[in-house]
Formats: C-alpha cells, structure tokens, sequence
C-alpha cells in the first residue's frame, strides 16, 4: 500500500496521539519544544503547530511560558465529553439508519469484521483506532458533514480519556455492540440503532478510572485525614 507523504507536523501530531493511546505519554507528561525540535529534526514553527493543534483537539494544554503538557481531563469534563458524545451519536446513528444503502451496510460489516479480527492480534493503540473507526464509519454514512466533524473532536478527546483511564490491559471486545448497532442499521430500525449506541457509550464511560483522575479528590481526602475545624483567630 502506497503512503502518503505525511508532513512534518502531522508526524509529530500522529507520535504524540500514538504515544497518549499506548499510555506511553500519560496526562500532565511535560512537552518541552526544544527536545521535541531535536527529536523529529523539525523547526520551532512546525513543532508549534502540531502543538497547537493537538492542543485544539484537547490532547495537549499550551500554559504561557511554562511550555506544553498532555492535557489532564477532569471527572467534570469526562462526564460532559461523554454526554456530548451521547447526544451527536446518537443523532448520527439515527441518521445512518434512514440514509445508508444497502451497499453501505454490507461495506460496513466487512469493516467490522475486519476489525475485530485485528483487534484480537494487535495491541491496545490499533484497538483504540479500530474501535473508533466503526463510530467514524456511522458518522460517515448519516450524511451530515457538521454532525461528523463534531464527532471527529469528540472522539480524539475520548481517546484520550479512554486511554489515560480505562483499567490496563483490559480493552474489551465491543464486536458484539457494535454487531448489535449495525443489525438496526440494516433493519432501517432507527430507534433501536439509538437505544443500542447509548447503551454501548454508557458502558465505555463506565469503565473509565475517574478515581485516578486530578482533582477527583482533595488534599483531605489524598493524605487521609479530617480537616481541622479553625473557629478561632491567634
Ligand atoms: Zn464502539
Ligand atoms: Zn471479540
């Protein structure tokens, strides 16, 4: 297969995802632009923009002058990427169950296949992709470029999520789901398409470790200890 010739910034926004999804860059990882200039041989100007647009899609925080970090997603914010995610896929599968052709669906169930057999000989990251690839699939075939492209940056942010904070090594098999979403799909069952997808969002965002997440807890709570009611003034 031919590859395109990827540009420089897009190599070291493509490493830098890869490196959040195979959990070797975890949240609040420094990103220092110097080192990253020596290590992909790219100028300042090519490191800032991929910087800056990892930084657009939620994976990287830019601080002023404290430089780039692998950006550290709340409890708050899971839970408001989630129900973004809820409320656009649910939309677009709806949409996808009145305008996909036959065709459409068969290609998609070849796809499907192909990924879950892949998803069972490769690793954690090619998971991450393959999974995604079957929402982006769906987001494709609703026929609404608005809705896909919301989807497109909901997504990256869930990997990140998903990545950084769903319990290591076990990504489980979501073929069935998936299965399950498509079987509507074909059956021109809108609602059911709907009901299916919610269900599957519900169970990913519950395997997610918000306890590991900053600021789930407080000083308090970290060290184990009761805070001192102060009443009076010395
Ligand atoms: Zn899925
Ligand atoms: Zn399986």
């Amino acid at each position: 297969m031919k590859q395109e010739q990827e540009s420089a910034d897009a190599r070291i926004y493509r490493s830098i995802f890869e490196g959040v999804l195979s959990r070797k860059l975890t949240p609040g990882t420094k990103l220092p632009e110097p080192e990253l200039c020596a290590l992909f041989g790219a100028s300042r100007a090519v490191v800032r923009r991929a910087l800056e647009k990892l930084a657009y899609d939620g994976i990287v925080v830019l601080r002023p002058n404290k430089g780039a970090m692998i950006a550290q997603p709340t409890r708050e914010e899971t839970r408001m990427i989630f129900e973004a995610r809820r409320a656009v896929e649910r939309s677009l599968v709806e949409l996808a169950a009145q305008r996909a052709s036959r065709t459409d669906i068969a290609a998609l169930r070849e796809q499907l296949a192909k990924e879950h057999e892949a998803m069972h000989r490769f690793d954690q990251p090619s998971w991450a992709r393959l999974a995604s690839a079957f929402h982006l699939r769906i987001a494709a075939l609703a026929g609404n470029a608005i809705l896909e492209q919301y989807l497109t940056e909901l997504i990256s942010r869930c990997s990140l999520i998903v990545g950084a904070y769903e319990p290591e090594g076990n990504a489980p098999c979501e073929h069935d789901e998936h299965t399950a979403i498509l079987d509507c799909l074909e059956a021109r069952d809108a609602e059911g398409a709907n009901a299916h997808m919610s269900a599957h969002l519900r169970e990913l965002e519950a395997r997610i470790e918000t306890s590991r997440m900053p600021g789930a807890k407080g000083l308090a709570q970290l060290l184990g200890i009761e805070p001192v009611q102060r009443t009076l003034v010395d």
